[in-house]
């Protein structure tokens, strides 16, 4: 036998039955976004590697050391997998002028890729749901995106297991002169930094309060607060984002500390998090990015978004021992002797036609096995095909899910089909 081959470290096949776990999931996205108006939008996977650079940032874990870049050998254009969604639905809007007859409210799912050490929660290829408001200001739509996340929550079941923090990143003037204060901060404290801090204090000093190393933790607890250096009108749009989220029952914690790994945002930034996965706690994140648009090569447009992990979610669904409804076959056929195939193969699909989701044995077997199988389908019903029943145009019905001494199969007219498509359905 030839050696065996493996996925690549860090990404996941998806395989059953778990993957019915995220084709619900999956539905209850489609429905959450379209009970909020927001469209679907699918961008490739692929995206030249200076959309990234501009759009992420150079100075952020994603472009420095994350990002799945190559140059295609046949052209040698550079290109990269994509880390994040928001930055292609950027280009594509502003590519297909989606921005110019006013607001676009947006939505994405697929892959993403980031060179990460793989581990619970953290993945090399991993999913993620985003949505995106372009074209409006906020905080209305800012607090929309918010609660359109706890809705999903509610749907999903785990509402009670998330918590939302909050803050305000300001303006970039108002984020320079909290800079200047922070870099003196960090300097006078030099001696306390890490690597990553060292590293850090002068391309994106920001990011030295994001730090995870406990040691840090005391010392970026005490530096100088971005709050403290905003303007009138970050602090009116940060007060009416709280007020919009108190107005609709949802309880916040105001996080100072709270920057984002992306260099695109500003005024509103937001994470739901929880205490039930360990060290990867954010299920989901997102905030404004007022200048992202106008970087990318549009025009200024304000704009806001989200993204989750679905990896994440689903762990969350699994702690709190949620297991989503699974679409089983309402029928599982079985049939007494193989050479009945080409009378039954049709008739199946007759049933699937008007809506019976019918699972057809395939490869023969004693009916006894074949039972098992039925059984084992998850489906309410096993329809017996016989030899003698077909002639008479009947079927045996058996109720898979009945009581153990309850009336075992009955016998069903095939004619009409509607008769048996209501004892099924
Ligand atoms: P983290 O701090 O955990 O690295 P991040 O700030 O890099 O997260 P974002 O870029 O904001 O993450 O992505 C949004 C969401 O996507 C995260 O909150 C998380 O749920 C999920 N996510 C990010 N990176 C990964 C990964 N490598 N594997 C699985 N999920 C991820
Ligand atoms: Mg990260």
């Amino acid at each position: 036998m030839a050696d065996k081959l493996s996925a690549v470290k860090g990404m996941n096949d998806i395989v059953p039955p778990k993957s019915a776990v995220w084709e619900w999931f999956e539905q209850q996205i489609r429905s959450l976004m379209a009970s909020y108006g927001y469209q679907n939008l699918r961008t490739p996977i692929l995206e030249y590697t200076p959309l990234f650079v501009r759009g992420i940032g150079e100075v952020t874990d994603i472009v420095e050391k994350e990002m799945y870049s190559f140059t295609d050998a046949l052209n040698g254009e550079p290109l990269t997998l994509r880390p994040e969604g928001t930055a292609a639905v950027v280009r594509a809007c502003i590519e297909h002028g989606l921005l110019y007859d006013g607001g676009k409210r947006l939505w994405y799912t697929g892959p993403m890729f980031r060179h990460e050490r793989p581990q619970r929660g953290r993945y090399r290829q991993f999913h993620q749901v985003g949505a995106e408001a372009l074209g409006f200001a906020g905080p209305d739509v800012d607090a929309e995106l918010i609660l359109m996340a706890r809705r999903l929550w509610s749907l999903l079941g785990v509402r009670d297991l998330v918590t939302l923090e909050i803050n305000c990143l300001g303006q970039a003037d108002e984020r320079a002169r909290h800079r200047v204060a922070l870099i003196a901060y960090l300097e006078a404290h030099a001696d306390q930094l890490d690597d990553d801090a060292r590293r850090r204090l002068h391309t994106n000093p920001l990011r030295v309060l994001d730090t995870k190393n406990p040691a840090m933790q005391s010392l970026v607890e005490a530096a100088p607060k971005l709050i403290d250096y905003l303007g009138p009108e970050s602090l009116a749009h940060f007060e009416g984002v709280q007020a919009l989220l108190r107005a609709a029952g949802q309880p916040f914690r105001l996080n100072p500390r709270l920057v984002r790994g992306l260099d695109y945002y500003n005024l509103t930034v937001f994470e739901w998090v929880t205490d039930r996965l360990g060290a990867q706690a954010t299920v989901c994140a997102g905030g404004r990015y007022d200048g992202l648009i106008e970087q990318i090569g549009g025009k200024p447009t304000p704009a806001c978004g989200w993204a989750l992990g679905m990896e994440r979610v689903l762990e969350l669904l699994a702690e709190a021992g949620q297991t989503p409804p699974v679409q089983a076959p309402h029928a599982y056929a079985v049939l007494s002797n193989p050479a009945l195939m080409p009378q039954v193969l049709p008739l199946c699909e007759t049933l699937r036609a008007a809506g019976v989701r019918v699972q057809l044995h395939v490869g023969g077997g004693s009916m006894k096995s074949q039972m098992k199988k039925a059984d084992a389908s998850g489906a309410r019903w096993a329809l017996v095909f016989g030899e003698q029943e077909l002639q008479a145009a009947q079927v045996g019905l058996k109720d898979l899910r009945g009581a153990q001494d309850g009336p075992q199969q009955r016998l069903i007219s095939l004619e009409p089909v509607s008769a048996v498509v209501s004892a099924l359905l």
